[in-house]
């Protein structure tokens, strides 16, 4: 592959790289810069059901599932193994598409993402299930865990190779066909893995991406009367269209939705560490994170004292050219998603609300992009919009507390439930908040990191289905119970139920 950072990138349908069948195209904007990343086709429902014939009949020949199981291990070890040795260029891709830092970018995102792939690989020898036996007492019963068949994947534009790969690492490990969506901001990397899928011996047919707008091409996927499964990582809004689109033909679904992550700082916790955890919770890809530490909850007896570290600490994030090593922080996706991140601010100030850092666009000389700084706001209150509703940028709010109880209560008090973390040196205030907080995560003196080995997904509004995990490979199986008569007689011990007189 070589190196090349603006170009135009085909689609991927059955093996082959095409445009679409209406001819047109989308421009990828470098938001940090607003210079063109590149061109992808503008797809159509017709480019979709290419897709998904083609995704069928790779399923039906069954020349990815029916294939040899190490073979397939070593078809995504190698795969992932390209990621790595392409970390370089899909970083640099990933920075021009996202405006966001190359640190982040190349050197977390990418070998993250290749791990991930790498734990789906290793999933293909652990397959789970009940122990066959005879639990009838005259049949054997035992489990598979299926393929599903055809499965449609949308994804979202905040880490788009990463994204990617939670949607398609467990789905092929589980032996499905796929057509995937990436967003229309952000589709470059994952066209860029679909070259390397092919590299790694993925046969034609089995990942195909169709690039385009999500009301058009991501809507038709998830209506598509040949497609088994559904898996949206998007915002709310869009889960609940999927929702109502894939309820025609019944769809399994899998929704991996917004979040408005609660962060409580009690009074005996670590302050330095819980202030440097917001830092990094709040600020992480400019606030564009579903599990950003936006709500900051602190016991009013450390409340000052906190707030003190907090700032001292936002004065020393770098914003910057995203392509720049010692960049912390880069743009946010678009102009527009800047205008609504400085509308949910300019509201809380016009409402009262102090801005004690930050409010509002952040000048890097030489950049025209949508770059805005590290914003605290406190004064606010529990039920007013910055504090229920994602905002999707590098805006921390404050609010002070007293209790345990009246803590967690606030704490669940929105919409969502993906993630959530508790800072306290008391292991039985942690053991009380774990229990207590209505989320599908719960860090303790810590905020974000995650594993490919455990699970990750929300509750509530937040969607269900977990991505990563032997959780997330099972969403793409169907369990099949296969249940062998043992005695070999005509007529069964139990016939007379149905016919006959009891014995
Ligand atoms: P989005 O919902 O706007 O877009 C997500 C994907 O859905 C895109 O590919 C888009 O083109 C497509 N889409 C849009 N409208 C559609 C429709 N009507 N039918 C089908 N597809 C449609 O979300 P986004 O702005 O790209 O991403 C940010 C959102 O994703 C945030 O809400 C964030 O919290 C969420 N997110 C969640 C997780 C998680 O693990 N829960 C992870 C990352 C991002």
């Amino acid at each position: 592959m070589a190196i090349v950072t603006v170009t135009d990138r085909r689609m991927l349908i059955d093996g082959e790289w095409v445009e679409s069948s209406s001819g047109a195209w989308i421009e990828v904007r470098n938001p940090a810069t607003g210079g063109l990343a590149g061109r992808v086709p503008a797809g159509t429902t017709a480019d979709v059901d290419r897709a998904v014939a083609a995704a069928r009949r790779s399923f039906r020949d069954g020349r990815w599932r029916g294939m040899y199981g190490p073979e397939r291990v070593a078809v995504l070890n190698r795969l992932a193994d390209l990621i790595d040795a392409h970390a370089a260029e899909l970083g640099a891709v990933e920075t021009d598409q996202t405006g966001t830092a190359i640190k982040l970018r190349r050197d977390s995102d990418i070998p993250f993402a290749a791990d991930n792939l790498r734990f789906f690989a290793g999933a293909i020898r652990h397959l789970e299930g009940r122990a066959a036996a005879e639990y009838s007492g005259s049949h054997t019963s035992l489990i598979r865990r299926e393929p599903i068949g055809v499965v449609g994947q949308v994804a979202p534009w905040n880490y788009p190779l990463m994204m990617a790969i939670w949607k398609i690492g467990p789905a092929l490990a589980a032996g499905n066909s796929v057509v995937l969506k990436p967003a229309s901001a952000t589709p470059l990397t994952t066209l860029m893995l679909g070259e390397l899928a092919g590299e790694a011996g993925l046969p034609a047919g089995v990942l195909n991406i169709v690039t385009g707008r999500g009301d058009l091409v991501g809507a038709a996927i998830a209506a598509h009367p040949d497609v088994d499964m559904v898996s949206l990582t998007g915002d709310t809004e869009t889960g609940r269209k999927i929702q109502a689109a894939a309820a025609g033909s019944l769809k399994r679904l899998h929704l991996e939705l917004g979040g408005k992550a609660p962060f409580i700082v009690y009074d005996d916790a670590d302050l330095e560490a819980a202030a440097r955890g917001a830092v990094v919770g709040g600020l992480q890809n400019a606030g564009q994170d579903c599990t950003a530490a936006t709500r900051i909850y602190v016991q009013r007896a450390v409340y000052d004292q906190f707030l003190e570290l907090l700032l001292g600490h936002l004065r020393t994030v770098r914003v910057g050219d995203p392509r720049d090593e010692h960049t912390d922080m880069g743009s946010l996706i678009s102009e527009q998603q800047l205008q609504r991140v400085q509308g949910f601010v300019d509201r809380a100030r016009e409402g009262g609300a102090r801005v004690l850092i930050g409010g509002g666009r952040a000048e890097v000389p030489g950049l025209a992009g949508a770059f805005f700084q590290p914003t605290v706001v406190d004064h606010v209150e529990q039920d007013s919009e910055i504090v229920q509703q994602e905002i999707f940028g590098p805006v921390l709010t404050v609010l002070p507390f007293d209790t345990e109880e009246e803590v967690l209560a606030k704490a669940n008090d929105v919409r969502y439930g993906l993630a959530s973390s508790v800072w306290t040196r008391d292991v039985f205030r942690a053991m009380r908040a774990a229990k207590a907080l209505e989320f599908g995560g719960v860090w303790v003196n810590d905020h974000l990191p995650l594993t490919s080995e455990m699970p990750h997904g929300g509750f509530k509004q937040s969607g269900f289905g977990k991505d990563m995990s032997a959780y997330s490979f099972e969403e793409y199986t169907n369990v099949k119970h296969v249940m062998i008569e043992l005695t070999g007689e005509a007529e069964k011990s139990w016939h007379w139920t149905i016919w006959g007189d009891p014995k």
